[in-house]
């Protein structure tokens, strides 16, 4: 369904009137970190939850369907593009807020500016998250972890817009978090706001972790070609990685997509593929995978398209 000329005049008065910014078919490979996908027909910037609530009423009234995009680091989007409109969570140039030990921060900010904001704080806890690219909406969406740490490690309450956008505001421990997951997923509701409670630190306690984290990303990750990350979520009782790899299946390739030499877990966009070429390369891989293992693997990786 293409929008039709009223909707995305409608769509477009509407965001004159709130001051957004907006593009119509804006190619998300710029703003996915695969660097691949086509158009979204109505891309807007929001950096506040009253200009979000503003719109997604509007789209509702429209019949316009809404994909919320945060930094695009774990999302695959069709080359055909998407949809209708497109609401990019922007960051507000590392607008956070410290009481005492938490820290409050709007769901478009970058993650790792987070990160850093902490450290200058002296503030624990957030140490992990380091060198992810996400936002903090997309953090919180998927409980995203690393080198033994999780978001649910140290979320305190999560405010946002639920699927009737009402604003509401739930502690994590609510947030039903677990392994690469949380309500959010597959949901209406736009994450808007995350207060982290962390603990008082000294500086080079915490810097010597995440110079050691971000140390080991850049060690034993592709971080020099365009990818998703892991493309695939951790089955249990393995690591993808390690079957991928045990399946021979590094330096597979279809077309501009390769699974990485270097980190089995990553597809790599490093010969500029198209969406095709990624979403055929991972069919080859789990078919294998399920062959040569019986593991069957199930992307972490988000597709969005027509
Ligand atoms: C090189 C590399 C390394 C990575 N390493 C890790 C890692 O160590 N650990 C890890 O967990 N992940 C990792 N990732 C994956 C990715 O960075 C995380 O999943 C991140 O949390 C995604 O955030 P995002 O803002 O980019 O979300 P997007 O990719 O923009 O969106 C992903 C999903 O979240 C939803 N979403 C985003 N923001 C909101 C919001 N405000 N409200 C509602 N829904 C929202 C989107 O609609 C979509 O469904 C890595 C990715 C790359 C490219």
């Amino acid at each position: 369904m293409d929008l039709t000329k009223e909707q995305i005049n409608a769509l477009i008065s509407c965001c004159e009137k709130l001051g957004c910014s907006y593009s119509q078919q804006e190619p998300l490979e710029k703003h996915t970190t695969f660097r691949a996908g086509g158009p979204a027909e109505l891309f807007v910037r929001v950096q506040n939850g009253e200009t979000c609530a503003e719109l997604l009423h509007l789209a509702r009234q429209l019949k316009v369907p809404v994909h919320i995009l945060g930094k695009g680091s774990n999302l695959l989007v069709s080359d055909q593009g998407v949809e209708g409109l497109v609401l990019h969570m922007e960051s507000k140039q590392n607008e956070f807020q410290r009481k005492g030990n938490e820290i409050i921060a709007w769901a478009g900010e970058n993650l790792s500016a987070l990160c850093m904001y902490a450290l200058e704080q002296k503030l624990s806890g957030l140490e992990f998250a380091y060198g992810i690219p996400g936002s903090v909406g997309g953090a919180v969406y998927m409980n995203a972890g690393a080198y033994g740490g999780e978001v649910k490690d140290c979320l305190k309450w999560v405010r946002y817009l639920d699927e009737n956008l009402q604003e509401q505001l739930l502690p994590a421990e609510q947030l039903d978090l677990s392994y690469r997951h949380s309500m959010f997923c597959g949901t209406d509701c736009v994450i808007l706001e995350a207060c982290f409670e962390l603990k008082e630190g000294n500086s080079e306690d915490i810097k010597a972790i995440m110079d050691d984290v971000m140390f080991k990303r850049r060690d034993k990750q592709p971080l020099e070609h365009p990818s998703g990350g892991s493309t695939f979520k951790r089955p249990e009782g393995a690591f993808a990685a390690a079957l991928i790899d045990q399946c021979g299946l590094k330096g597979r390739r279809v077309g501009g997509a390769c699974v990485s030499e270097k980190h089995a877990g990553f597809i790599v966009n490093d010969k500029q593929g198209s969406c095709q070429d990624i979403l055929d390369l991972i069919e080859i891989v789990r078919a294998e995978v399920k062959e040569k293992t019986g593991y069957e693997l199930e992307t972490e990786v988000e597709f969005w398209g027509k």
